[in-house]
């Protein structure tokens, strides 16, 4: 097997090679799911590639590809242990959305009726001209 990315100063890094410890669900190769010790709802766990990669945006295909086939299989789990009705996956990606540990991570919070968590976030508006315009960015960004 290729050697590991990691990083000495990475909280996770340090769960995943066992010297802080966690609550495990789910090992594969390549990634590992915990439960997170601040959870938002019981159940609240967290989907970690093993290889150390700051935020989802510098996330290899080949790995998101991995952490994508494992989510349906947990969150069905977590639904099911919880009795959750739903679940929200949310991945942050940067300090601006939320992200306070730079090695990419999923998480899925279970959901229920009456639960202390706040969806929808406030919603604006478009105009077709904007989002033209933003589409043609995206593309170009795309293609580049
Ligand atoms: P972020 O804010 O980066 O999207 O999410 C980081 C998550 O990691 C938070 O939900 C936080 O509760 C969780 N977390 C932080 N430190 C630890 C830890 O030492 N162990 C576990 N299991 N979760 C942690
Ligand atoms: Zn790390």
């Amino acid at each position: 097997m290729a050697e590991s990315i990691s990083d000495p100063a990475c909280i996770f890094c340090k769960i995943l090679a066992g010297s802080i410890p966690s609550t495990r669900v789910l090992e594969t190769d390549r990634a590992v799911a915990f439960l997170d010790a601040f959870p938002l709802n019981p159940g609240h766990t967290l989907l970690v590639p093993r290889d150390h990669h700051a935020n989802l945006a510098e996330l290899p295909d080949e790995l998101a590809a991995h952490c994508g086939e494992l989510l349906p299989r947990l969150c069905r789990a977590i639904k099911a242990a919880t009795n959750a009705e739903g679940a929200n996956v949310v991945v942050n990606l940067g300090r601006v959305a939320g992200q306070t540990v730079d090695h990419v991570h999923y998480h899925i919070i279970p959901r229920s009726p009456g639960d202390p968590i706040h969806w929808p976030w406030p919603q604006g508006r478009t105009t077709p001209e904007e989002a033209a315009r933003l589409a043609t960015a995206i593309r170009a960004e795309l293609a580049s």
